[in-house]
């Protein structure tokens, strides 16, 4: 529960919103219209929650030229009446606001895609061909002893991991093991994992490492010498962790792995190995911008996830033809959503329709820009964590100058009351 004190302006337990960790201690500075993360190690928060008591609140405009909301509601309501083929992408923003974008898509046709979706889809391409175990926050914290980490070091684009996932606990004191294929742990991770043994394995063939440990936890054995630049007998020794661990678990970012559909399934074949004589799951990391929460949104609406187009009464999911890069090939109209963060739109020759954060640099001006208000700061609204089992309450931490992406998205639709 959020408590707020009437001064200095300090409100506890604040829930991030901006990556599907869903950290919820924040202590946040408020004074008037000015708001600080305090004291956070995360650097994601420290810079999106950051506002500026004297920052300007940009007004909608079309073609750069500031405009009323009213025009720019009607200008964006014209070009979406007389498009062939929008594309709804972006799609950073709130369960509600969410809503309301697929009701516009509903009502005019197109694709939905999320900037972040390429990692989501590389993670459902395993999923698709052999289904997986998956574990949640709550297992790992409170079950793993053997954390394999797959890739870079993920403190990197999840500030304050290891500090979620492995705390620092009496009931596993000194006996948790955590394995780094791919690159070295970062000073933040390290010192995230004070109380965790920590390995480094070097891969320079991340498939062909991960695939050595599942063929050794599997029984078989290696001939020697290296498997992807790692060598034999320290893949045997990760191998023997993983299999006489408790509970092991495998997280990588799929949106950072080029192989990261192969990543995916060798991942899921080593804890498919590791179940048969002790416990695994796979944590996947993602979840930005609260894609986890407009994916099932999109599922629990139309039945299929994000890369999905509407058209007419009709939806058809197609993971390639619908990313956002490929629909942009076919587009006339981009409509680009982007609460959490001042995230631009991608290069696109057609019209562009922006409900998009206050401090968004475009790199030329859309024909309309609507700018919202940030989900967790100007007002309230739901996102998902990255395990996808549990939605967070964002609350509103100042009294907001600009619509919510859902009051904008409809007032384009003409629903709004
Ligand atoms: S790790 Fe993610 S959820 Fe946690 S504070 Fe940082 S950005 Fe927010």
């Amino acid at each position: 529960m959020t408590e707020i004190e009437s001064a200095p302006h300090i409100v506890r337990d604040v829930v991030c919103g901006f990556c599907g960790l869903g950290c919820d201690d924040l202590t946040i500075e408020t004074d008037g219209s000015a708001v600080r993360a305090r004291d956070t190690v995360c650097p994601e928060a420290a810079r999106l929650f950051l506002r500026r008591a004297d920052a300007r609140e940009p007004q909608c405009s079309q073609y750069g030229e500031v405009t009323s909301e009213a025009d720019a509601v009607a200008a964006a309501r014209a070009i979406l009446a007389a498009a062939r083929a929008p594309l709804f992408a972006g799609l950073g923003v709130d369960i509600d606001g969410g809503r309301a974008v697929l009701e516009l898509a509903a009502r005019f046709g197109g694709v939905l895609d999320h900037a972040a979706s390429e990692g989501l889809f590389r993670n459902y391409a395993a999923v698709q061909r052999t289904g997986w175990l998956a574990t949640t926050l709550a297992e790992v914290r409170n079950r793993c002893d053997v954390l394999l980490v797959v890739g870079e070091d993920p403190t990197a684009s999840f500030g304050r991991l290891f500090e979620r996932l492995l705390p620092a606990s009496p009931l596993f004191a000194g006996s948790r093991k955590v394995i780094f294929l791919g690159e070295a742990p970062g000073e933040k991770a390290r010192a995230q994992l004070g109380g965790a043994e920590t390995v480094h394995l070097p891969a320079d063939d991340l498939v062909a490492a991960l695939e050595a440990i599942v063929g050794l936890a599997r029984g078989r054995t290696l001939p020697g010498g290296t498997v992807g630049g790692v060598a034999a007998a320290d893949l045997a020794a990760a191998a023997a962790a993983l299999t006489g661990a408790a509970y092991a678990v495998v997280t990588w970012n799929g949106a950072t792995l080029a192989d990261g559909a192969l990543i995916a399934e060798r991942a899921t074949a080593l804890v498919d190995a590791l179940n048969l004589t002790t416990r695994a799951g796979v944590f996947p990391l993602g979840g930005r911008d609260n894609i986890i929460g407009v994916n099932q949104l999109l599922l629990w609406r139309l039945g299929y996830p994000l890369r999905t187009a509407i058209r007419g009464q009709v939806s058809e999911h197609d993971p390639a033809l619908f990313s956002t890069e490929a629909a942009l090939k076919d587009a006339d109209v981009l409509v680009w959503v982007s609460a959490f963060r001042p995230e631009p739109p991608p290069d696109f020759a057609g019209k562009v329709i922006a409900f998009a954060h206050p401090e968004t640099r475009f790199a030329r001006p859309p024909e309309v820009f609507i700018p919202v208000g940030t989900p967790g700061i100007d007002h309230a609204g739901t996102v998902y964590r990255m395990d996808s089992i549990v939605s967070l309450p964002l609350g509103a931490l100042r009294v907001a100058t600009l619509p919510s992406v859902a009051e904008a998205v409809r007032l384009v639709a003409g629903d709004a009351p």
